[in-house]
């Protein structure tokens, strides 16, 4: 089969687009590939298309829960079978994956990168018939990028065990060893090198697409009063919107006021549980057309922080505003590159308050990356207020009330979490914010006294099909899924939720509801000094604030074609003026 019948006939589409060709090309050539494409160019199909025409299992190695299940869903709308291991599975659930990946024909399986560290997973990753490593949001390697994980750096590592495997691998026309695809949407050049770097790449190879966007204008708009703008510029262009702020009081606040202006708007942070997102996201996907004020169908506008947008492919995105000045131009570029998918005219908005937003980026730095003494400091308090004496610790999870935490041990919140995150990056901890926790239910009665307590109906069913399901259930609190079928015999969350509640208040079981919480595992045993490198303080530090002065000059910027700037900040010093920009505008003006 060929890449294109295997275009045609497993996704339905007629022609590559602009770079695809090539880059599956190379990829079936057995290539190490970096792709870097921007955000809807269609970087997914990339390994996609080559995985079928090899016929073997690619292995894709990506940050965000939500997109794996998001791609796995779609695969499996097209009869392709795909799985996907991510933290807060089972232990069943992932070995029921991983078996399927051995023995079925699988052709897909996606992996969340702290997945790598597993010794249980390595072991069995040698096994399975894998033709094609996939990375996705590459960039995540670097350092030099803007969202490093430290756990990318384990996937060279993944490469060697795959090679050295003893599973006969599939046919692959006389490839010799697996290539690795890496893609992303924002790069650097310092970044490009990095990436092959890291990834042990056989010989550089690059395959780049313009990110220019032509349907795209840029406009810088100074202003101190910045809700007021917004309203303005709304109330004129009319079409779907996203406005991003940096904090979630802030979005919930100004959603409230574009509504009180008349204008269709709601929020959306990481603070939500994940349903609350889904139908706020579903509302403003609604949205159609050309409209300017509330009625009909959907949302119009999302007032959101940086957790909206990933993944999320609506191409009739008219504006983007940005309320206040991203980290990077890296963030900014990807975010305003949301608006326009479709090639019609739209526009990225940012809102500039010069001598306000300066001294709020000089905080963001004293913020981000508070005294070494200081992060030492929280190391120790969260030791103990977590209970966590010396020597110990190493292995356990625990939740992190943070606002306790912070309110106990006399810390300012901000620069705590900041701590946490340097802790972690560090190697001492591995702490996340807002990760959802599965509920957790043990049965503490025998299957026979049950019986005594005259229980109704549902309350017998809901305990008949947790026992069924979850086998260790009687001795050890078991993380539950209570979707699918529980959610079919027995109603909605709501009604299971009050039905644990209550076999818990009869001491029939122990309950922990689902939750959203911070999670911290101590990835050491706890120490008694902590040090923090020149590499993982200093030059972050340093790194953070050359990013974000970069970001301040486009913003000052009055000079350059913004898209120019942008573009060459990306290494393209070749792009034409757009003369759509603030600053072409003006000068056409004269
Ligand atoms: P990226 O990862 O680069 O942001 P995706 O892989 O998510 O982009 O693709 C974005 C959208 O483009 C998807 O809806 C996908 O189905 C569509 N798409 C990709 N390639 C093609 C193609 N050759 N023809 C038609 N649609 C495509
Ligand atoms: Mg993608």
């Amino acid at each position: 089969m060929t890449a294109h019948e295997a275009l045609k006939t497993y996704f339905g589409y007629d022609d590559f687009r602009p770079l695809q060709a090539e880059i599956v090309q190379s990829v079936l050539d057995g290539r190490d590939t970096l792709a870097l494409m921007p955000t809807g160019g269609g970087k997914s199909l990339c390994f996609q298309v080559p995985t079928m025409v090899m016929g073997g299992l690619c292995l894709i190695i990506t940050p965000l829960i939500a997109l794996m299940k998001d791609q796995v869903e779609n695969l499996r709308n097209r009869d392709i079978r795909a799985a996907a291991i991510y933290t807060g599975m089972t232990y069943d659930q992932q070995k029921v994956a991983l078996d399927n990946c051995q023995w079925g024909p699988y052709n897909f399986l996606y992996v969340s990168p702290e997945r790598l560290e597993s010794e249980e997973f390595r072991e069995r990753l040698a096994r399975l018939p894998i033709c094609l490593i996939a990375v996705d949001e590459a960039h995540c390697i670097s350092q030099w990028g803007y969202d490093f994980r430290p756990s990318y750096l384990k996937i060279a590592e993944i490469r060697d065990l795959i090679q050295a495997s003893p599973q006969p691998l599939p046919e692959r026309k006389g490839v010799e060893k697996v290539p690795i695809l890496a893609l992303t949407a924002t790069a650097t050049p310092e970044v490009v090198d990095d990436i092959q770097e890291r990834l042990a790449f056989r010989e550089k190879n690059v395959l780049r697409k313009s990110f220019s966007r032509a349907n795209l204008s840029y406009v810088v708009r100074q202003t101190n009063k910045k809700a007021d703008e917004i309203v303005h510029i709304l109330s004129r262009v009319p079409g779907s919107a996203i406005v991003y702020v940096r904090n979630r009081q802030r979005a919930q606040e100004l959603a409230a006021y574009l509504n009180e202006k008349g204008l269709s708007a709601d929020f959306y942070h990481a603070g939500l549980s994940s349903n609350e997102r889904a139908v706020k996201q579903e509302a403003w996907k609604k949205f159609k057309g050309e409209r300017l004020e509330v009625k009909g169908e959907g949302t119009r506008i999302i007032v959101a922080t940086n957790a909206f947008g990933m993944g999320i492919d609506k191409p009739d995105v008219r504006m983007v505003i940005h309320h206040d000045l991203p980290d990077t131009i890296e963030a900014y570029f990807q975010e305003a590159g949301r608006a326009g998918r479709d090639e019609q005219r739209a526009f990225a908005v940012l809102l500039y308050d010069p001598s306000q937003d300066k001294a709020k980026a000089r905080k963001r730095v004293a913020d981000s990356y508070p005294p070494k003494e200081f992060v030492s400091d929280v190391y120790h308090k969260t030791c103990d207020f977590l209970g966590v004496g010396a020597g110990s610790g190493q292995g356990h999870t625990f939740i992190l009330p943070i606002n306790d935490l912070c309110r106990i041990m006399h810390l300012p919140i901000l620069q705590t979490c900041s701590a946490l995150h340097l802790l972690t990056q560090a190697g001492y901890i591995d702490f996340q914010e807002e990760q959802e926790i599965q509920a957790r239910v043990k049965i503490l009665v025998s299957q026979r006294e049950i019986r005594e307590y005259g229980l109704s109906e549902q309350q017998n069913q809901l305990l008949e099909t947790l026992m069924r399901k979850y086998s260790g259930i009687f001795t050890d609190l078991q993380y539950v899924h209570l979707g699918g079928e529980i959610i079919r015999r027995l109603g909605d969350e709501a009604r299971i939720h009050e039905l644990l509640v209550s076999l818990a208040q009869r001491n029939i079981i122990t309950y922990i509801p689902h939750d959203i919480a911070n999670t911290l595992n101590f990835t050491r045993e706890r120490q008694t000094d902590i040090h923090l490198s020149t590499d993982i303080y200093d030059n972050h530090r340093q790194q953070y604030i050359e990013k974000l002065k970069a970001m301040v000059e486009y913003a000052d910027n009055n000079l350059y074609c913004r898209s120019q700037l942008l573009l060459s900040y990306f290494g393209e010093i070749d792009a034409a003026t757009c003369g759509t920009c603030d600053v072409c505008r003006s000068k056409a003006k004269g």
